[in-house]
């Protein structure tokens, strides 16, 4: 049955009754209560987008102790520093130790709240707005769609529920997470994505210089760093079951020899998605040594969600990571096999 066709549930293909429980959990703590966001670790345009964007919803609302935050190291990426809303950024040794409201933004398992986990033991209700299929439910109210292309559409029904009025701010937070998460709208599945992206521009935000900031700038350094990454990339057209896979590389001391920070690396899946070769691209990304962060992405010959689960992480079907140890040829042996198994 498709969304939307079955009773009880709205469009987005959540019931009626978790956007209920959502809008009351928010609507039962007072305006001046304890409020803790968290977006899943080294946080991307939706996680960060999502949240401030629905964090500024939320002050609009009068809500006045909100505290937005994400685990691990305090490195939030230069195109998202002057995001609005980055005010209510504090680190994650700042997060409320017991919170009255706990909103959680595009995490699909609890791992990647790491340090942050243990917060969702405490007596807060914990609201989870989230888009990957890999969702393992662990609030107590889920906001879970797998079809909405990023949680920033998920953030907007909700603040529609709850009667906040869109201002420009609030636009540029969900454009920004919209964006991101449809690579620049080239994977949207729907026309209410342009639908949501036409009210997000009609608030008199600017698309032209949002994408120039968010995607087409970089550091000359990490241009160069690039260079080197996809020198590197190696083409198999044997794997995915003649799908062909290419991957690559990076390292901290790639990074270091050309003075880049590690979020600068995720943007490289995409020129290797691009190889025409491959059903399958592999960016292995060193996180300390021996331990890798691994984005994997298909054009549609393999389900690498269903690898990236497999191996411990989650995501989409077309687009999903994992954390990995060893070398990065051990990396890749893990996923060969993984890929012929998981045939779309
Ligand atoms: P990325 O390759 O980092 O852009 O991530 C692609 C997709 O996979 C996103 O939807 C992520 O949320 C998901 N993902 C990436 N790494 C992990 C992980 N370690 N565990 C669970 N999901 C992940
Ligand atoms: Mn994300
Ligand atoms: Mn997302």
């Amino acid at each position: 049955m498709r969304p939307g066709t079955e009773p009880g549930r709205s469009s987005s293909g959540i019931r009626d009754r978790d956007w209920d429980a959502a809008v009351a959990a928010i609507r039962s703590v007072p305006l001046d209560a304890e409020v803790q966001l968290i977006c899943h670790v080294n946080p991307d345009g939706d996680a960060l987008g999502s949240m401030l964007g629905f964090a500024l919803g939320l002050r609009q609302l009068g809500f006045t102790g909100l505290r937005a935050t994400f685990p691990g190291e305090f490195d939030v990426p230069e195109p998202y520093r002057a995001l609005p809303g980055a005010d209510l950024l504090v680190e994650e040794r700042e997060a409320y130790a017991e919170p009255a409201l706990i909103l959680i933004f595009d995490v699909a398992s609890e791992s990647r709240l790491v340090g942050l986990a243990g917060r969702l033991d405490g007596a807060a209700p914990v609201v989870v707005l989230d888009h990957h299929a890999s969702n393992t439910s662990f609030g107590d109210v889920n906001l879970v769609d797998p079809a909405a292309v990023a949680t920033s559409v998920v953030a907007d029904e909700l603040l529609v529920r709850l009667g906040v009025e869109l201002d420009a701010e609030i636009a540029e937070c969900l454009y920004v997470a919209l964006a991101t998460d449809t690579g620049s709208f080239k994977f949207v599945r729907s026309p209410s994505v342009h639908t949501l992206a036409a009210r997000l521009i009609a608030t008199g935000i600017s698309p032209g210089e949002i994408a120039r900031r968010i995607f087409d700038t970089r550091p000359f350094g990490a241009m160069k760093l690039a260079g080197e990454v996809l020198g590197r990339a190696l083409l198999e057209p044997e794997a995915a079951g003649g799908h062909g896979m290419v991957w690559t590389y990076a390292t901290n001391a790639d990074l270091e020899r050309h003075h880049q920070r590690p979020y600068v690396l995720d943007s490289l899946i995409d020129p290797v998605r691009g190889v025409a070769e491959a059903d399958v691209a592999v960016v292995v990304k060193e996180l300390v040594p021996g331990e890798w962060s691994v984005s994997l992405r298909s054009k549609g010959g393999v389900d690498v969600s269903a690898v990236a689960v497999a191996l411990g992480g989650g995501g989409h079907r077309l687009a999903a990571g994992f954390t990995a140890y060893g070398t990065p040829g051990e990396v890749i042996a893990q996923i060969r096999p993984l890929l012929d198994a998981n045939l779309a």
